[in-house]
């Protein structure tokens, strides 16, 4: 099957994080891992979490052309690295980007066919309430995380799908079908229907 890149935005506290670590490995995902100039949080990890890096290495990785997308979130710096995001597909892998709405907007600009995914939480008092008992941020950045997601929301109607996240194993079982039938469209498709009609003409 031809690789394909599914895009997951959402609020910070939306669950993202957990949401994609659980999507099905067997199925053929791919998970992006992003650069950023923000301080690892405690218990993440480099090449794990993220690719930690300081403001000026970011910026000669956006300037060498080395990023697919970046964009700023809350006074830091966040990218996706183009060349695994290249690699992967080229394999056939679906490939996953966890990436805030401005960033996603790019990689829909470069690659039309991506899928792009919504993921919210059911109220905002419930995102305030996981944000504040996750515990990683102070009280400043919490609120300013907040106001983000008051930003992002117009821009759901640019996404093709939105999925609420209520309980992680049912968001996890929405996504995993929004892939699986996407991968059904037939322009995703053209190495099946070519083999189909060269079987069918050898055997005539
Ligand atoms: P966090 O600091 O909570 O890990 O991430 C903050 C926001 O940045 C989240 O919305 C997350 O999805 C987004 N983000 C993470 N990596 C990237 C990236 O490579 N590009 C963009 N545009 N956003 C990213």
């Amino acid at each position: 099957m031809d690789g394909m890149l599914v895009i997951i935005s959402g609020p910070s506290g939306s669950g993202k994080g957990t949401v994609v670590k659980r999507l099905p490995s067997q199925n053929g995902y791919a998970l992006s891992i992003s650069v950023t100039t923000r301080k690892p949080r405690e218990g993440e990890l480099h090449g794990r979490d993220y690719f930690f890096t300081t403001e000026q290495d970011f910026i000669t990785m956006r300037n060498e052309n080395e990023l697919l997308e970046h964009a700023v979130y809350v006074g830091n710096y966040y990218g996706t690295p183009r060349k695994y995001v290249e690699e992967q597909i080229a394999k056939g892998k679906i490939v996953v980007l966890e990436i805030e709405v401005y960033g996603a907007l790019q990689v829909k600009e470069k690659f039309p066919s991506a899928v792009l995914i919504f993921l919210m939480p059911p109220t905002l008092p419930e995102l305030a309430n996981r944000l504040r008992t996750r515990g990683t941020e102070d009280a400043v950045t919490i609120d300013a995380r907040l106001k983000k997601t008051l930003e992002e929301i117009p821009l759901i109607n640019r996404y093709n799908y939105l999925v609420i996240n209520d309980l992680v194993p049912s968001a996890v079982e929405k996504i995993n079908a929004i892939v699986e039938a996407e991968r059904m469209r037939p322009f995703r498709c053209m190495a099946e229907i070519e083999a189909f009609t060269e079987s069918k003409t050898s055997q005539l």
